[in-house]
């Protein structure tokens, strides 16, 4: 008899977010996401750096790895690269994946490592009493920025683009549905996916609330002009300046690193076997001490 999973069986413990916090949200859809793909809770790791977002993993329950500040996708690939057949999603916040781990979210993309990356975007650090952050906006008021930020944000979009990324969404926590499907498509992807969710801290910023993206937010999903596999299309919508969209924006197929590793294990590397080919020692020191 097959067995039917639903959202509660890749639920562990209580989650203790703020109330409101985008981040259950995201939660629920990552649940609901490895669901609709029919996935087995012990073939999924989830791996999460420090801040709010770094809590993830004690709430999934699926394999996890709580690691270092944005040292999320290091590890991510490491679990990748040694078990091909786990599903990998690596999750963070905006300080971790656009701040202290910046340069890795880089080189996962050129390598397109086969992994879904779900960076929970609330332009604060929420987890240390919402300092500015790599994407909090230029001229919003802060703890650490009292007369306004400084600085022009980083852009994840145009950045992951510009880098090669061949799955590129960006969701809400406003819209856990379409945000579902924007995950579960990116677990589909071979290849590396990066899904950006505005999710909102609502304990630390009161302006960027759920009502202020609503207004502002503008789903190109529902645009029938968008064609996700045209690149001058996609490099159109992150070019705007003052429109911030939902939807996915880009995807082509993608080119994994675990295939195009030469002599790489088809099979993890827990099955493969380690131990030396004796005959094989024997002949090469025969060789040697023959000369
Ligand atoms: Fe969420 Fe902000 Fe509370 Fe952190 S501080 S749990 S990001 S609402």
């Amino acid at each position: 008899m097959t067995t039917v999973l639903t959202h509660k069986d890749f639920a562990a413990e209580r989650a203790t977010w703020c109330p409101g916090c985008g981040d259950f949200a995201v939660l629920r859809s990552l649940q609901e996401a490895c669901v609709q793909l029919d996935l087995a809770p012990h073939r999924v790791v989830v791996v999460s750096g420090i801040g709010c977002s770094g809590k993830l993993t004690s709430y999934m329950g699926t394999y996890g790895f709580h690691t270092h500040h944005g040292r999320t996708l290091p590890v991510a690939t490491g679990i990748k690269l040694a078990n091909r057949a786990l599903t990998v999603i690596a999750a963070a916040g905006d300080g971790d994946a656009y701040g202290i781990g910046l340069n890795h979210l880089i080189h996962a993309i050129r390598r397109d490592i086969d992994l879904t990356y779900v960076v929970m975007d609330n332009g604060v650090y929420g987890n240390t009493k919402g300092q500015t952050s790599p994407t909090t906006a230029a001229g919003v008021r802060t703890p650490s920025s009292p007369l306004g930020a400084v600085d022009e944000p980083v852009h994840p979009l145009r950045l992951a683009l510009a880098a090669g990324a061949t799955y590129l969404a960006q969701g809400s926590s406003g819209d856990p549905a379409h945000l579902t499907r924007l995950v579960a498509g990116g677990i589909a992807h071979r290849g590396f996916a990066l899904i950006n969710v505005i999710s909102p801290c609502p304990t630390y910023d009161r302006v960027r609330t759920y009502a202020w993206w609503r207004e502002r937010l503008r789903n190109i999903d529902a645009d029938a002009g968008h064609n996700a596999a045209d690149p001058r299309r996609a490099w159109e919508i992150v070019s705007q300046r003052d429109t911030e969209v939902v939807g996915l924006v880009y995807h082509a197929p993608g080119r994994p690193l675990d295939e195009r590793l030469p002599g790489f294990a088809a099979s993890p590397l827990a099955d493969e076997t380690l131990a030396p080919d004796l005959d094989r020692v024997r002949r090469i020191l025969d060789q040697e001490y023959a000369l």
